[in-house]
């Protein structure tokens, strides 16, 4: 049986609907405190993704605080660079930078680029390359999103992932693989501007299977967690074929264990060719 316990659509960045999960009277659902401070509304999904709408409200302020600086960073390397789906955050949309001092920005329907050094080469080819990034903390961000959305009455079976999450341990003490699925849509004004999260609990024997689906505007992420089968599940068909080319979703399955530690995406311009627009000094007449 397959039952979906969580599901939310944000159109537009619009900060109502609100869906608030858990409540502020009892302890943290991540440290078990039992008198905490629960001063900071905490984002369930992290806030740099485009979240406005969806909170955990038993999330105390220090593992908000300890979550936030940690994994949700790690989590943000991870990713696309944030032009690439253009998610409104805190501030807004930032301003990121290529190799060679290029800057760009984006918004729902331009993506501005910047040379610094006057005219582009025609065929330019913009890289970026991420710091570091921990593959460990980025899984972890994943996870501490779904176990944020679950409904009090399946924290129970998280007990030891909670542990698992809060410590220092690596892969090793998990029942299945660390994996995902990740797709991604050619930016393009005509796709909708949403953040659409359903998560499903599937019985299986011995436990529960866990299949948490989220798009950002045009990335995807598909994450399975289970405490209890060494096979990671996913259901497969659930998206609408597309009916035209800029609809199309690429997946990739990626391992977290043995994903690379840097992120290197490349953008290639096909620009036109101003020199030929130039008056020549010496025109031939003949
Ligand atoms: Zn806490």
């Amino acid at each position: 049986m397959i039952e979906t316990i969580f599901s939310h659509d944000q159109i537009d960045y619009s900060v109502s609907p609100q869906h608030c999960i858990g409540n502020s009277n009892g302890s943290c659902r991540f440290c078990f405190t039992s008198s905490p401070k629960f001063k900071n509304r905490s984002h369930s999904i992290p806030e740099f993704l485009g979240n406005k709408t969806v909170f955990t409200l038993d999330e105390c302020d220090e593992c908000n605080k300890l979550f936030g600086n940690g994994i949700e960073k790690s989590l943000k390397n991870f990713l696309m660079p944030g032009w690439f789906y253009r998610a409104k955050g805190k501030n807004g949309r930032p301003t990121e930078y290529a190799a060679g001092g290029v800057s760009i920005f984006a918004d729902d329907i331009f993506i501005n680029i910047t040379f610094p050094r006057g005219i582009p080469k025609t065929n330019e080819t913009l890289e970026f390359i991420s710091k570091e990034v921990n593959t460990l903390k980025s899984y972890k961000a994943l996870l501490k999103i779904l176990i944020s959305l679950l409904p009090n009455e399946f924290l129970l079976e998280f007990t030891d992932a909670l542990h698992w999450l809060r410590s220092g341990h690596n892969f090793s003490l998990l029942t299945h693989k660390p994996i995902a699925f990740i797709g991604n849509q050619i930016p393009d004004q005509r796709l909708p501007i949403i953040m659409a999260v359903t998560l499903q609990r599937q019985v299986i024997e011995g436990g529960a299977m866990y299949v948490l689906d989220m798009r950002f505007n045009n990335i995807y992420i598909m994450f399975p967690f289970s405490t209890s089968t060494m096979t990671a599940h996913f259901r497969l068909g659930g998206g609408t074929p597309a009916d035209a080319k800029y609809e199309e979703v690429n997946f990739s399955l990626v391992d977290f264990s043995t994903a690379p530690k840097k992120r290197k995406f490349k953008l290639s311009l096909n620009l036109p060719d101003l020199s030929t627009n130039e008056c020549s000094q010496d025109p031939d007449y003949s």
